[in-house]
């Protein structure tokens, strides 16, 4: 049954050109697991995970399957957390359908002699896509929860005693689940950036850039790292001007093998993509239609510079 289910989402995820989310029989067991406990009749559980991103569902699966009595509690109302609902899936799902639409209206099909003229983008479609992605794998979640007995409680998860998780339901109500063990998984949160308010429409994290309802004309990246050039390089395939701006004197983040982030960059300017390193953005500030983007030289704050996108 688990096999079957494995093999539908990686049919979605072949797809949508994602790569399989992990599979939980073959990760080595945490350490915390292997002083076994069990429920008592108390109404007591073993282990109560709070979040459900890959961190808590898989350690809530594995938990349940060494004999624990799991529960999971997650405040948003689907599972799979960051990873699943607006992270690596979603991206995954973008950029690998830009890069078909980009292959077929930029000349290299042509080049290649598959002459598929007059191809047009419809983002609608593109997004509705990804959406199903989403949608079956973080369902997906729910269903290894029933199979391997993981109580899925959602909620905003709140520790209120050594031994006590309260969750707080969208409602107003609660319900207080007493554990023997608890596990914090709970991800992270968008880092407010000082100088720049998000709005998610103009002004966006990477959870607004994935859902963009049209190609916009120009858009500056803050930061070169995997996560900014991924998603400008989606939306330069599908005809937007990106410009990607970077504190480092490389792309890809730090600890990335230079030889790697050098050739990344080849590869995205080969793309349409423009990048300016040592460079600082130190606020973006809406002016009607435009965005005001205010750049410093990283070594010299001196160097100012500012931009309307
Ligand atoms: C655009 C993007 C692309 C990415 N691409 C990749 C990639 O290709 N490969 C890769 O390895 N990583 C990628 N990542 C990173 C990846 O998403 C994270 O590393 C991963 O999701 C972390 O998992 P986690 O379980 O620790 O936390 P999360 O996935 O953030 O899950 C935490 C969960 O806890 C819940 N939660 C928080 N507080 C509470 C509370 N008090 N009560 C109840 N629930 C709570 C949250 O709602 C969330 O569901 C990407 C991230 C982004 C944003």
């Amino acid at each position: 049954m688990q096999a079957c289910l494995w093999s539908k989402i990686s049919l979605v995820l072949k797809a949508a050109g994602v790569p399989r989310i992990p599979v939980i029989q073959n990760l080595p067991l945490l350490s915390v697991l292997n002083r076994r406990h069990y429920a008592t009749d108390t109404g007591e559980v073993d282990l109560v995970v709070i979040g459900s991103g890959p961190g808590g569902y898989v350690a809530a699966i594995k938990a349940s399957q060494l004999g624990m009595k799991t529960v999971c509690v997650e405040k948003n109302d689907t599972l799979g957390g960051t990873c699943l609902n607006i992270g690596c899936i979603p991206s995954k799902a973008l950029l690998h359908n830009s890069h078909l639409y980009h292959m077929a209206h930029s000349q290299d099909l042509k080049n290649r002699g598959i002459d598929c003229s007059g191809v047009t983008l419809n983002l609608d479609k593109m997004m509705e896509q990804k959406t199903n992605a989403v949608k079956a794998l973080t369902q997906g979640i729910g269903h290894l929860f029933k199979q391997n007995k993981v109580s899925h409680v959602q909620g905003h998860g709140k520790i209120t005693g050594p031994n006590e998780v309260t969750a707080l339901k969208k409602d107003g109500g609660s319900e207080v689940i007493k554990t023997k063990n608890i596990l914090i998984a709970t991800g992270s949160e968008t880092t407010p950036f000082p100088g720049v308010e998000i709005d998610e429409k103009t002004i966006v994290s990477s959870t607004g850039a994935l859902s963009l309802e049209r190609v916009p004309e120009k858009m500056i990246v803050i930061g070169a790292g995997v996560i900014g050039l991924e998603l400008g390089s989606v939306w330069s395939r599908l005809g937007s001007e990106v410009t990607a701006v970077e504190f480092l004197g490389h792309i890809g983040g730090l600890g990335i093998d230079m030889e790697i982030s050098k050739n990344f960059q080849r590869i995205l300017i080969k793309q349409g993509l423009k990048i300016k390193l040592n460079t600082k953005v130190t606020a973006a500030v809406r002016e009607g239609e435009k965005i005001r983007v205010s750049l410093e030289a990283a070594k010299d704050p001196n160097k100012k510079e500012e931009v309307s996108w």
